[in-house]
C-alpha cells in the first residue's frame, strides 16, 4: 500500500468571477466531510486567489496558482511571480499545463525555469506532462513523457514532498475521452520508474496525479491504480457537486 496522501486539485482555468469563485470555494469547504483523508487544493484564476484564500482560511483546503513567471519581480508586464503567489497564500503552482504549452509558447525549457523558481520560493510545483493524440497513435507516449521529465526537471534537487507531477494525456483534456485505468497506470508506473532512476528513494514520495476528463463516475477506478495518487480536474471542478464527488472517491 502506498503511503502517499492522495491529492485532488481543481483547475478552474479562465472561469469564475469573484462572486462565483467565493461561492464555489465556500461550497467545497462546506461540502467536504470532516475526516476526509485526501488533500484538496483549488487553483482559481489569479484575480480570485485572494478572495478564495479568505474563503478557505482555517480550512485544510490548499490554494494553487495556475501558472507563474520565473523571475522574482521586475518589469514583466502581466506576469505573476512565485513570491506573489506565496504572498497571497498559495502552497502549490501548476507548471507546464498543456494549455500553456499550446497557447502561450510554454516549452520544456521554460517549464524548467519555472520549476526552479517555484521551488526556490518554497512552493510546490504541480508539473504537467503528457502526450498528444498523434504521439499516442505513433506508440510514443512513454518516450514523450521521458523527454518532458528529463528536460523539465534538469538541475532540480528535490525531496519527494517538494514536487507533484500530473500525467495529463493532451487528447483527454476537456474532450470527455479518458485514458483507461490501464493506459494511465502504465504511464504512471513508467514515470515512477524514471523518478526512481534520477531521485532514488525520494521517488516513492512523489505524488503523480492523473488528469483528463476525470468525473465522479470514473474517478474511483482511476484512483484504484497503484501509481495514481490523485487527480487534476478541469471541467468537473467547476461545480461543487461533481468536484466533491471526485474528492469522495479519493477517500
Ligand atoms: C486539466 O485542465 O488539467 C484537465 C484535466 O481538464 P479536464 O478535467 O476538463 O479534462
Amino acid at each position: 500500500m502506498s503511503e502517499r496522501r492522495r491529492l485532488i486539485t481543481a483547475n478552474w482555468k479562465m472561469h469564475k468571477t469573484l462572486e462565483e469563485a467565493r461561492t464555489l470555494a465556500r461550497e467545497v469547504r462546506l461540502g467536504l466531510p470532516p475526516g476526509a483523508r485526501a488533500e484538496v487544493v483549488l487553483a482559481p484564476p489569479f484575480t480570485a486567489l485572494a478572495a478564495v484564500a479568505s474563503e478557505l482560511a482555517g480550512s485544510a483546503i490548499g490554494l494553487a496558482g495556475q501558472d507563474t513567471f520565473w523571475e522574482r519581480q521586475g518589469p514583466f508586464t502581466g506576469a505573476v511571480s512565485p513570491l506573489m503567489l506565496r504572498d497571497v497564500g498559495c502552497r502549490y503552482v501548476i507548471v507546464g499545463h498543456s494549455e500553456r504549452r499550446q497557447y502561450f509558447g510554454e516549452t520544456d525549457e521554460t517549464v524548467n525555469k519555472k520549476l526552479l523558481a517555484v521551488t526556490a520560493a518554497g512552493l510546490i510545483p504541480i508539473m504537467c506532462i503528457g502526450e498528444k493524440i498523434e504521439e499516442r497513435q505513433a506508440g510514443r507516449p512513454l518516450e514523450v513523457v521521458r523527454g518532458q521529465l528529463s528536460r523539465g526537471l534538469g538541475g532540480l534537487r528535490l525531496s519527494g514532498e517538494q514536487l507533484v507531477l500530473a500525467y495529463e494525456p493532451v487528447w483527454a483534456i476537456g474532450t470527455g475521452l479518458t485514458a483507461t485505468p490501464q493506459q494511465a497506470q502504465e504511464v504512471h508506473a513508467f514515470i515512477r520508474g524514471l523518478l526512481r532512476e534520477s531521485l532514488g528513494a525520494a521517488a516513492a514520495e512523489i505524488r503523480v496525479l492523473y488528469g483528463g476528463s476525470v468525473t465522479p463516475d470514473n474517478a474511483a477506478t482511476l484512483l484504484a491504480e497503484a501509481d495514481i495518487d490523485g487527480a487534476l480536474i478541469g471541467g468537473a471542478s467547476l461545480k461543487a457537486d461533481s468536484f466533491l464527488g471526485i474528492a469522495a472517491a479519493a477517500g
